[in-house]
């Protein structure tokens, strides 16, 4: 047996091994107590699928001479450098930073993509049609995640795009630009087929990147409020999937696993994420991104507000109490101190749970992570599908930093934009508590008339303030 064929029965081991490690990591990263565990079971994943590609392929370097000359040192030095940068990033970055990270990540991907497919096609001369036409869609796919993302990251970190951006006619210009994209990769393919010359084969390649760079701009530019956190997800599934068609086009197994489950995995989210928010994926990708009209603050009454010490009042009366956190819980980091609270008021006697809203927070499942973090038992996180039909018999519900997932309009204004979305009905308890700064509105930039309705008292100021001050009450 020769050193290749061993090389080759290796390769196809470790690759195997690897996209096992990857399809097991995502099963365990489906529950907040295994999550860690899939977490490193694809990391040492992908680690094996990294060294097992230097290992198969022979990395050569165009420069002749010097150190530089072996191409090894410039990967090593290339995986160190991101490595670096990502854990130092990642150990910086706040909870609330989160989104703008993971839509940073999502553009790297599409890039790397992009610039694979782009190397791949300046360097390998035995190019045949299926892998033009994957090596197409791989900087189709690729250039429209690497954009897109950038200007997610912009709009959610304030840098850039802070207004929403209206294009006239959007639909028809990003129409206009998948079809020239297509154009494009058609022109190459046929230029690989011997159909038309090389030179117009570059053409195509130009056009496709050129086209869908631009496009990546246009989808997301105009998307604002609400649809912020799907479009994400949905770049996500995208640089999944250009990683899927780089593999085909490079014939490599691993990366066509790797960008398949996270293709696919990216699409489920986006869908589960649709549904929460009462939006299609068609209407997403055609309808009306970012639209926007704010709706109606209706009756322009003032909320009525409380003071720490009657607010405890009430609740050391309560049998039942529930917790509905949003976006300010984790700006105030108040999470361990609603676990304080929610201690005492078991020890008082009263039945406690927490309603989740599937995007309330700035990432999915941001609110699990932070009650997770805080030892809140899994067990009393619950659905707005299990909570709501129980709302009308709590005693009092505490939003604390939330404002559009507790938004009325949601289900009786049809004029509003969030009308539609699934809420966690509080209004409909018999006290509504909301703990927030002052009267700022939610994400979403709509006013929410919970807040002067009968049943609902302001409680204003930090929340994580306000919470400790109602545990020292508990105790004195
Ligand atoms: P919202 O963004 O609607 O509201 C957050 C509220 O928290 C604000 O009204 C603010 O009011 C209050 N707040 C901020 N800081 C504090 C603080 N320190 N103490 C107390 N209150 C504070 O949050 P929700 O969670 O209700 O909704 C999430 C929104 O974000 C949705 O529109 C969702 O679509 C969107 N989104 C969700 C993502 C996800 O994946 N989960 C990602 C991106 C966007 P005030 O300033 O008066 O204190």
């Amino acid at each position: 047996m020769t050193f290749d064929n061993i090389r080759t029965i290796c390769t196809t081991i470790l690759y195997m091994i690897s996209s096992v490690l990857f399809i097991r990591g995502i099963k365990l990263l489906g529950k907040a107590d295994t999550a860690r565990k899939g977490n490193l079971l694809s990391s040492v994943g992908m680690l094996i699928a990294v060294v097992t590609v230097l290992f198969e392929k022979e990395v050569t370097s165009t420069i002749s001479f010097g150190p530089a000359q072996n191409a090894y040192i410039w990967t090593i030095a290339a995986i160190a450098l991101g490595g670096i940068i990502g854990a130092v990033w990642s150990k910086k970055v706040e909870m609330t930073g989160m989104p703008q990270l993971v839509a940073l990540f999502n553009g790297f991907g599409g890039l790397s993509s992009l610039l694979v497919a782009l190397t791949q096609y300046m360097t390998d001369k035995n190019i045949n049609i299926f892998s033009s036409i994957a090596l197409g869609l791989t900087i189709a796919i690729g250039a429209i995640a690497f954009t897109g993302s950038i200007v997610a990251w912009g709009k959610l970190s304030g840098k850039m795009f802070k207004k929403n951006v209206t294009i006239p006619a959007k639909n028809a210009i990003n129409g206009l630009l998948a079809f020239v994209g297509l154009v494009g990769v058609v022109i190459y393919a046929l230029s690989i087929a011997g159909v038309v010359g090389a030179d117009i084969g570059k053409i195509g390649v130009i056009i496709v990147t050129c086209a869908y760079l631009v496009l990546g701009l246009t989808m997301v530019v105009a998307i604002g409020g609400g649809d912020m956190p799907v479009i994400i997800s949905l770049l996500n599934a995208f640089s999944g999937l250009a990683a899927a068609f780089a593999g085909l086009s490079i014939s490599n197994s691993v990366l066509v696993v790797s960008g398949c489950l996270v293709g696919t995995s990216g699409l489920i989210l986006t869908l589960i994420m649709c549904k929460a928010m009462n939006r299609t994926l068609y209407n997403l990708l055609f309808g009306s991104f970012g639209s926007t009209k704010k709706g109606t603050a209706g009756e322009q009454k003032e909320p009525k507000s409380m003071s720490v010490e009657d607010a405890y009042l009430i609740l050391e009366a309560a049998s039942s109490v529930v917790f509905i956190p949003g976006y300010g819980m984790a700006v105030a980091q108040a999470q361990h101190a609603v676990k304080e609270l929610c201690d005492k008021l078991e020890a008082n006697g009263a039945e406690v749970s927490f309603a989740i809203h599937p995007v309330a927070g700035r990432m999915p499942g941001h609110m699990n992570v932070l009650l997770a973090e805080a030892n809140v038992p899994y067990e009393q996180l619950k659905t707005a599908d299990e909570m709501n039909p129980q709302m009308s018999n709590t005693d009092v519900a505490i939003v604390i930093g939330a404002n559009d997932v507790v938004n009325p309009s949601a289900i009786n204004d049809e004029s509003s934009p969030l009308y539609g979305m699934p809420i966690i009905n509080a209004f409909e308890a018999r006290t509504v508590f909301v703990l927030k700064r002052g009267k700022g509105t939610g994400f979403s930039g709509v006013e929410n008339p919970l807040f002067t309705n009968d049943n609902t008292v302001m409680i204003y100021g930090d929340a994580k303030q306000t919470v400790t001050q109602l545990v020292s009450e508990f105790e004195d």
